[in-house]
């Protein structure tokens, strides 16, 4: 059974499942003002490892990450640009979905907009108002944490030390420094929403709290994010659903930051690299692996060293791939428990002690970095197997490696299904040859064509890259 790290208690404990055999999982997806940062791919790629190796157990998963389409940032960048925020919104959220495409990552199975829940969300402020434990000020709504029981649960400090390091922001007329907005009222040229105390838009951390109860429902499993969405979002998240009686996620995970020789990834710090740049520049399978070499609670460096390092190991598992011929095992979705029992070649069973030694690193809390070596540990006796000749334990040893590295999400290009036909090298010509002449239409009409062919579509600077799905 999965034990995981519990942000909230800061132990490790097994998952409490709601229900046998089920999981639900809530993860605070972008805002979709700006193209996606590195510390973007690295929570959507933890998230997707825990998801894929959730399905691995035998657990029927459901996931679900939201879309931000409605925040201050987006606002402000729409206006800069003269452009609406509907407008802004939807060229991001395609740069969003292109960037976790090329990663691998599973499409969430629900992914509800802000926007389209915003009813829910004045039902929720209107039900902490009439509880008394939100108040009404000048320029909005805000929930009094002094009423909420356990505040500072996830900044594991009391509400005293909260409030002594708090700022006190003069221009707002809150009772408590930590007191937080749950909807703004509106202002000119903003886009607003009707509510019974005036109209306005909801607070960030009114929308995750609405969307996570509404999709998942009380006590779901796990809500995660990266670890600067532990305090203030999610500890506003859980304070909102506590004072309005509902149970809250069961479990808060949190993943480390991204550095970049040694700084934190961080926009405001100005040292800003792109998801897609990473992705257009190296293999993008190096990211995901990268991620896996590590805990997902440490920091990682994102580094051109760092990325070389993880494309030489995809180089031992793509050439691994070739010298066995084995099949993606990503090929046919995500990889399920019944992988490791199937005997496809009548010789060539998968290696059960490797297996086991794998899932016991998994299951302590997502020791991705152990399960890994075990990984590379088959590689090495496949190959000196073979070179010794003793074909089936090089079989056996090779297709555990490309099940267990298949399970956590990591695709093998070694066998000839990566192989680019004619009629793709000629879609991709023709594509290159519209984006050059700016027939923006055609270009996307060439991609989607590509895409119902089976081809994963990336623009890179020598044009377009096209790799199996
Ligand atoms: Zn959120």
């Amino acid at each position: 059974m999965l034990r995981l790290h519990d942000s909230a208690t800061g132990e490790v404990a097994p998952l409490a499942l709601r229900e046998p055999g089920k999981v639900s999982l809530y993860v605070c997806g972008p805002t979709v003002y700006d193209a996606p940062h590195l510390g973007h791919g690295r929570f959507s790629l933890v998230f997707d490892v825990l998801r894929r190796y959730l399905i691995f157990s035998g657990l029927e998963v459901t996931y679900v990450s939201n879309i931000t389409d409605i925040e201050d940032k987006i606002i402000e960048r729409a206006a800069e640009r003269g452009i609406t925020e509907s407008e802004l919104t939807a060229v991001y959220e395609g740069v969003w979905w292109d960037a976790m495409d090329a990663l691998d990552v599973l499409r969430p199975d629900e992914t509800p907009h802000a926007t389209a829940y915003v009813e829910r969300m004045v039902e929720l402020v209107g039900d902490l108002l009439e509880r008394g434990v939100a108040y009404e000020t000048d320029d909005g709504v805000y929930l009094s944490v002094n009423e909420v029981p356990g505040y500072g649960l996830l900044a594991r400090q009391s509400l005293e030390s909260l409030r002594s390091g708090a700022r006190i922001e003069a221009a707002e007329d809150k009772r408590s420094p930590l007191d937080f907005v749950l909807w703004k009222n509106a202002k000119p040229g903003e886009p607003t929403w009707d509510a019974p105390w005036g109209a306005g838009r909801p607070g960030w951390h009114t929308e995750c709290v609405v969307m996570s109860l509404d999709l998942l429902g009380d006590g779901f499993e796990v809500h995660g994010g990266g670890l600067d969405l532990m305090f203030p979002h999610h500890e506003n998240e859980r304070a909102q659903a506590v004072a309005s009686g509902r149970e809250f996620a069961r479990h808060w995970m949190h993943n480390g930051w991204v550095t970049v020789g040694g700084e934190k990834m961080s926009k405001s710090l100005g040292n800003f690299t792109s998801l897609s740049d990473l992705i257009d520049r190296s293999d993008p399978r190096a990211y995901r692996l990268l991620v896996l070499r590590s805990h997902y609670r440490s920091p990682i460096e994102v580094t051109p060293e760092t990325v070389a390092q993880a494309e030489a190991g995809l180089a031992r598992l793509d050439e691994l791939a070739r010298r066995f011929d084995l099949e993606d095992p990503l090929d046919q979705g995500p990889v399920l428990p019944g992988a490791v029992d199937s005997d496809a070649a009548g010789s060539a069973a998968v290696d059960g002690l490797a297996t086991e030694a794998f899932v016991n690193h998994m299951d302590d809390d997502l020791d991705t970095a152990g399960a890994l070596a075990v990984v590379f540990d088959l590689v090495r006796q496949a190959n000196s197997a073979a070179d010794a000749g003793d074909d089936a334990v090089a079989m056996q040893s090779a297709r555990t490696a490309a099940v267990l590295v298949g399970a956590l999400g990591v695709r093998l290009a070694g066998s000839d299904n990566g192989e680019i036909d004619d009629t793709a090298a000629d879609l991709v010509r023709r594509r290159d040859a519209a984006r050059a002449a700016k027939e923006w239409a055609e270009a996307d009409a060439l991609r989607a064509e590509l895409e119902a062919a089976g081809w994963l579509v990336e623009d890179s600077a020598e044009g377009t890259r096209i790799r199996r799905r």
